[in-house]
């Protein structure tokens, strides 16, 4: 097996909710803790202060501990800043879980936690976000990062969601933010494909219309430019994504 897959493999007990522990990543973490300390830069999801964050090949700057991005950090900041997150019972739901945001919720007695996924091995249910296996109005809280460009029917995956939160809940649902107007893969040359998704994985580019989607599936949606508030020394100390608005969708 190689080191990545070993990295990857729940091993060990979970925490009686279905969710694994990781710990030879857990260790590995601690060990980069003790090269990177100092007080330079300080993570929002795992609240840790370190020397450096980590490069990254895809040009992002890791958490030493919880190897969280810019964006988990902007989320996790906005929840615990402008939210009650925390501070009472809710139910959440983790489209595509990254083990940042999943330690993050963790840390909250209050907030019963549930991640889904395809087939990632991090996710505690296995499933189709075209077609959830949830009751309707099952959730309070709903967090869907940078997954619907993924999507072939994302209109489908949008109700989907809509379903499954409470009336009264809200939901964060990210994609990037490429162009003007969104464009599927299937309608640009392949040069054309290639500059503006990057990704081959990406099966359209989302443009600034992105909202009317969401509303379309039935959200209200408040775009928040939530970034803008901190200064530029900030930015830097924090790692935040300073390219992401964040897409508050209410039922
Ligand atoms: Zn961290």
């Amino acid at each position: 097996m190689n080191l990545g897959r070993l990295l990857r493999r729940p091993i060990g007990i979970d925490n009686g909710e279905g969710a694994p522990r990781y710990p030879v990543k857990e260790a590995l973490a601690r060990m980069r803790c003790i090269i990177y300390r100092g007080d330079k830069r300080e993570c929002s999801c795992c609240g840790r202060a370190f020397s450096l964050f980590l490069f990254s090949p895809y040009m992002t700057a890791r958490c030493p501990n919880c190897l969280s991005m810019e964006r988990y950090r902007l989320l996790c900041r906005y929840l615990r800043d402008e939210t009650d997150f925390g501070s009472e019972e809710i139910s959440l739901l983790d489209v595509a879980p990254t083990w940042e945001f999943q330690e993050f919720c963790r840390s909250y007695e209050n907030v019963e936690y549930v991640s889904i996924d395809i087939a990632s091995p991090l996710a505690m249910l296995h499933m189709d976000i075209r077609d959830l296996d949830f009751d309707d109005s099952r959730f309070d809280r709903i967090i869907c990062y940078h997954v619907i460009e993924h999507i072939d029917d994302d209109m489908k995956a949008l109700r989907e969601l809509y379903r499954v939160l409470k009336p009264g809940g809200w939901a964060i649902i990210q994609v990037p933010i490429l162009i003007d107007k969104t464009v599927e893969r299937s309608e640009l040359t392949e040069e054309e494909a290639e500059e503006i998704l990057k990704y081959e994985d990406h099966l359209r580019g989302y443009g600034r219309d992105f909202a009317d989607l969401l509303e379309t599936a039935g959200f209200d949606v408040e775009v928040l430019p939530f970034v803008k508030r901190f200064t530029p020394e900030e930015i830097e100390r924090y790692g935040l994504d300073e390219t992401e608005d964040l897409y508050l969708c209410r039922k």
